[in-house]
């Protein structure tokens, strides 16, 4: 498949995603995982973002679509690709739209994850991410703790609360995503890609897109 995965901070992407890629072999494409990786790692593109993404803001789409080009055209996107957390302005859109013209790969399907904004704001507030670049798996200490000691039940790092999920922080990417990405759903509706799902159970969404990608 080739789609794009559209929605709130919180709303699920990142989870979606995953079970999408594990059902079809489709790889995943995080640009908030590309941007932690090397925020990690302190290289020059780690150094650049850093500052934007403690605070919540967007990252310059340059450097997006800069990461973007490169990464669309590594081997494994071939098998197909799921997109997350990208685009994020229609900046983005538009110059990613221009680049898959320009590739010639076309879009099977933008979905929108519609998740209440007070269920959104619980989760990223109890939302606790193992410090594992390649394993970051998502826990949550009400539904999904961690073990005891706080270590992650699958690889045995710690599980910590990202920089950008204080109350402050969390507040303004909700903003952020208000103002520069929610105007995204009216970009793909015109280009004919959109279609919503109102998704509280990221199991019972997936079985939807699915049913829908093969409609
Ligand atoms: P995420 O994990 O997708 O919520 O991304 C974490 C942070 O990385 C965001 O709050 C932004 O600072 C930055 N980021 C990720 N993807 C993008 C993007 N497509 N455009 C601009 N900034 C981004």
């Amino acid at each position: 498949m080739k789609i794009i995965l559209l929605g709130a901070p919180g709303a699920g992407k990142g989870t979606v995603a995953k079970l999408l890629s594990e059902y079809d072999g489709s790889v995943q494409i995080s640009t908030g995982d590309i941007l932690r990786a090397a925020v990690k790692e302190g290289n020059e593109l780690g150094k650049e973002a850093k500052a934007y993404m403690d605070r919540g803001d967007l990252v310059p789409d340059s450097l997006i679509m800069k990461i973007m080009e490169a990464r669309l055209q590594e081997s494994d996107c071939k098998r197909g690709f799921i997109m997350d957390g990208f685009p994020r302005t229609i900046p983005q859109a538009e110059a990613l739209k221009e680049l898959l013209e320009r590739l010639s790969i076309t879009l099977d399907m933008v979905v929108n994850l519609e998740v209440p904004r007070e269920v959104i704001l619980d989760r990223l507030t109890t939302r606790r991410t193992c410090s594992n670049p390649s394993c970051q798996e998502i826990y949550n200490i009400k539904s999904k703790p961690p073990t005891p000691e706080g270590t992650c039940k699958k690889c045995g790092s710690p599980v910590i609360q990202r920089d950008d999920e204080t109350e402050e922080a969390i507040l303004n990417r909700l903003e952020t995503y208000n103002a520069m990405t929610a105007p995204l759903i009216g970009f793909y509706e015109k280009e004919g890609l959109l279609k919503s799902f109102k998704s509280l159970d990221s199991k019972a969404t997936v079985e939807a897109i699915k049913q829908s990608l093969s409609a």
